[in-house]
């Protein structure tokens, strides 16, 4: 009886992966730490290149009336207006030529549904992979169940999609290169709406002593709040009574007014730039947040995320069903890390840096370039071609 692959980590990453090796027949268990289902404001931007993905996996559609279409994005400097890009532009690349706001836990709780339901894929929840091992034949993890008791389970490969701190990723004695900002991220959900004032649904803000991000989601459903992301500066509070304040005065520092903003929905989070030095070791592979960690800036993370998570499925389908030898496995690495260190850190490193960047000549070069590129509609398009991942989609099917 041929072995199960065996899934560390049921974020949208894992449960993608489970789903789509589910479907071709191949058995599966994954493991999650949690509930799977717990919700955290984290990833909301779905873009594209990823909405075209979900819809051919039969996802979109479930997904659509959960979240916001944002077809604009728009990008200030303070409060002037630089650019509006419209992603009709691109329509000629993608099927859904708009960006989907729909919060990550409403997409892994559909993925959810789908997966668990599939008769030869096993969720075990409450199910913490502490350890791994393999040898020629497979590979085999420990899982710590919580109630005292540790169990042994044996499979042909193992996905580590189990996030940031990868035990996967440490256990198979992977380094993790790249760095982290010593501040923080905030994200302030507010019933106030923004719209009114003039914004998108998705905007970006350049402000050289706090830059913005401000986005719409659904929230709880219509009519919805506004998320706004700023950092939290090492001197600043992050947690408990006090940086609830610290939200309301960073709230009112970027729209003041008489009224208190209603805060319903806080968080905030250590961020990093930093990809694996290999996302493999042999029958262990990784995925997701595992192999690389990128600034929100941009919405990058949790989309190349999925787009690993279709290609590694693509690529242990073509191994285990023996169209290909296991050099399928190692073209996943050299297309993904190729996009992980070329397009998605490159990109909201540079997307940070123009957020927050003091210099005044630095800062007018950025005022034009957006105008510029917002002007031309070639260059607008080429813009919203790399935003939404979909050249970086193209440029990995170049890599053999
Ligand atoms: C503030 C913020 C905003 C963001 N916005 C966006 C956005 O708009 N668009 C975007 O694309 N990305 C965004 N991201 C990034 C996005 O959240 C992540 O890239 C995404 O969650 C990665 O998915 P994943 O499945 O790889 O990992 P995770 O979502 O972290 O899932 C990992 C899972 O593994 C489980 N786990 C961990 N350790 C173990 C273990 N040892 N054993 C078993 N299970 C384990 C956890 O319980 C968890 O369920 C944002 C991130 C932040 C912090």
């Amino acid at each position: 009886m041929p072995q199960p692959v065996l899934i560390a980590g049921g974020g949208p990453v894992g449960l993608i992966v489970a789903l789509v090796l589910g479907r071709a027949g191949i058995d599966v268990e994954l493991f999650d730490k949690g509930d799977i289902v717990h919700s955290q404001p984290r990833a909301a931007t779905i873009h594209p290149a990823t909405l075209d993905i979900l819809d051919d996996l039969g996802i979109y559609a479930l997904i659509e009336p959960q979240g916001v279409i944002c077809p604009i994005v728009n990008y200030y400097d303070g409060k002037l207006l630089l650019a509006s890009f419209d992603h009709a532009l691109i329509k000629d690349a993608t099927r859904h030529p708009w960006v989907l706001q729909c919060e990550q836990d409403k997409l892994s709780r559909t993925v959810f549904q789908m997966t668990k339901s599939l008769p030869n894929v096993v969720c075990h929840t409450a199910s913490k992979v502490v350890d791994c091992a393999q040898s020629a034949g497979g590979v085999e993890i420990t899982v710590d169940t919580g109630d005292g008791r540790q169990q042994r389970h044996r499979g042909a490969y193992l996905v580590g999609a189990d996030g940031a701190g990868s035990t996967v990723r440490r256990v198979a004695d992977i380094a993790f290169e790249g760095f982290t900002y010593p501040e923080r991220f905030m994200i302030a959900g507010t019933t106030y709406d923004f719209a009114q004032d003039g914004y998108a649904y998705r905007n970006y803000i350049a402000d050289p002593d706090e830059w913005y991000n401000l986005f719409k989601i659904s929230w709880n459903g219509p009519p919805g709040v506004f998320r706004l992301v700023t950092p939290v500066f090492p001197h600043e509070p992050y947690e408990g009574p006090e940086a609830l304040e610290m939200a309301q005065r960073k709230l009112q520092r970027f729209a003041p007014r008489r009224e208190t903003y209603e805060i319903v929905v806080y968080d905030s989070y250590v961020v990093s730039q930093r990809v694996a030095a290999t996302f493999r070791n042999g029958r262990i592979l990784l995925a997701g947040d595992s192999a690389h960690l990128n600034s929100p800036i941009g919405a990058m993370g949790m989309n190349s995320g999925i787009h690993d998570a279709v290609s590694l499925a693509d690529s242990m389908i073509r191994t285990l069903t023996g169209q290909e030898d296991d050099g399928a496995l190692d073209r996943y690495v050299r297309q993904r890390r190729h996009v992980a260190t070329h397009h998605v850190q490159t990109a909201t490193i540079a997307n940070k840096q123009a957020m927050e960047q003091k210099d005044p000549a630095a800062r007018q070069r950025y005022r034009n370039d957006m105008r510029h590129r917002a002007g031309d509609n070639n260059l607008a398009r080429q813009f919203l071609m790399r935003t939404s991942l979909i050249e970086s989609l193209r440029d990995a099917a170049r890599i053999a």
